[in-house]
């Protein structure tokens, strides 16, 4: 079973130390609302202490042979497989997402990860060069995580940064650091030198500080798209690198002649994977209308038979919203969505006391000018929207401030290729939907941010030409 500290202090190089603020703050269960432990503030004296010990640690990390920083990479992958069950319990317990996506999404995919990047390490000389030039590390990053997928997202970054020779300061989400903190076991067992990866919990303020520190070189983010408009400002005429993934509405289109019943299949996990809190989300609905009323009938018989829950038992579907916070932000444009004249459907579902819940909604008669249809929700409330030819679905898809993910379903190959070239969309799966691949790069277009995690191009923001 996991074992959780009542306290986290600071990994600093190599070592916890207690926070220069002298303050500690709760992290909780959202499924019962009982704090779990309690974790560090960082404030800027932490960060500056932080990003010493990461350039200290620079020159040897980055001059080690590649082959022997693989070898670090892939004892990180193994170990977290070695150990992905308490990395799983930890993670559902802080976050409130069902033990089954954490155990076979989440973990594994965070080592598959380390394990892809892994495999760069030593062929980035040869893969990467370019004449007159070696590929070296950017130096110092700050990566600052979001709640949703904490774990992997950690991964997604420490991965290729940590494969190319920079040092980092990671700070998670204030709401869900302990699988984070938990890591530090695996970094140091698989090798990892004192001061090349730091962890620092706090909240934005610390985000902040870290970004406007001097000594980082390349800010990593993923998060709200607010927040992230707020780091690209400050950050202008610094010379710092910025990585931004940030929100989404992600479109997801359904063909006449696409196989219904794996439809719905896609549709539930494009947009209740997670609670719906995923910057990628299938939120949009767009459907041929033919097929309207059929599709809304098998989407509400389906959702009906979800099982929404303790996120520890294991045939738990929906899992807690993650916090106090969110629930009101998702009731708000169940508000909203009502008061402009959307028809609001949602699983029958009896919450419990305590934690926080929201079944699986669904809103039709939706206009594109509808707040629901336009800001990203960010859980389990799908919009629904129809269209009558391919153009329209299109016109409608990329009629959006965002640009991250979409979804195609439709039995024929070609229209797959045609529509897939037009959708505005960092990624587009066709008859499936938020499937992962560390192989496979990941990021936006617009308001989605920019730059790449993931694949080969997820190694380029964290090369400098030397
Ligand atoms: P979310 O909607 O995922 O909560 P946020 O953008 O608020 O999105 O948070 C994502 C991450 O960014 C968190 O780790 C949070 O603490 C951090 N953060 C929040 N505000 C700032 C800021 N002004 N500067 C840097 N990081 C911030």
């Amino acid at each position: 079973m996991v074992q959780i500290k009542d306290r986290y202090r600071l990994y600093i190089g190599g070592e916890w130390v207690a926070p220069s603020t002298r303050q500690y703050f709760p992290t909780y269960d959202p499924s019962t609302e009982e704090t779990l432990a309690e974790v560090a503030k960082a404030g800027p004296r932490d960060i500056d202490k932080a990003v010493r010990a990461a350039r200290r640690a620079l020159p040897a990390w980055a001059g080690m042979k590649g082959a022997a920083r693989a070898r670090v990479l892939f004892a990180i992958a193994r170990i977290l497989q070695e150990r992905a069950r308490e990395f799983a319990i930890l993670e559902t317990l802080d976050n409130g997402k069902p033990i089954r996506e954490s155990r076979d999404i989440d973990i594994p995919l965070a080592a598959a990860h380390f394990f892809y990047y892994a495999g760069w390490t030593d062929k980035l000389e040869y893969a990467l060069r370019e004449p007159g030039h070696k590929p070296a590390p950017v130096g110092v990053c700050g990566q600052i995580i979001p709640w949703n997928f904490p774990l992997l997202m950690a991964a997604w970054k420490l991965a290729p940064a940590l494969a190319c020779g920079n040092t980092v300061v990671l700070k998670p989400a204030e709401t869900s650091p302990l699988t984070c903190l938990l890591l530090v076991e695996v970094l140091e067992e698989a090798g990892v030198p004192p001061g090349v990866v730091n962890i620092l919990t706090g909240a934005g303020e610390t985000g902040a500080a870290l970004v406007a520190h001097e000594g980082v070189d390349k800010i990593a983010f993923t998060g709200s798209t607010e927040v992230g408009k707020a780091i690209q400002a400050k950050i202008a005429g610094t010379g710092k690198r910025l990585t931004l993934e940030l929100g989404g509405k992600g479109a997801h289109l359904v063909f006449e002649d696409a196989a219904l019943d794996q439809a719905v299949e896609g549709i539930v996990r494009g947009i209740f994977f997670n609670q719906g809190q995923v910057c990628c989300a299938g939120s949009r609905l767009l459907v041929e209308e033919s097929i309207e009323n059929t599709l809304l009938e098998l989407l509400k018989r389906r959702l009906s038979t979800l099982r929404i829950g303790a996120p520890l038992d294991k045939n738990t579907d929906l899992g807690a919203i993650h916090s106090k916070e969110q629930m009101t932000r998702v009731r708000s444009y169940l508000e909203s969505g009502q008061d402009e004249g959307a028809v609001l459907w949602q699983a029958f579902f009896e919450a419990p006391k305590k934690g926080f819940w929201c079944p699986p909604c669904l809103f039709s008669k939706v206009t594109p000018s509808m707040k629901i249809a336009r800001e990203e929700i960010f859980g389990p409330v799908l919009t629904i929207q129809t269209f009558r030819t391919p153009q329209e679905a299109i016109a409608l898809a990329n009629n959006s401030n965002y640009g991250l993910s979409a979804g195609v379903w439709t039995d024929k190959g070609s229209k797959i290729f045609a529509l897939s070239k037009q959708l505005r969309a960092g990624v587009v799966w066709a008859n499936t939907f938020n499937q992962f691949d560390p192989a496979s790069p990941f990021g936006g277009y617009k308001e989605s941010g920019f730059g790449r995690e993931g694949g080969l191009h997820g190694l380029l923001p964290y090369l400098a030409r030397r």
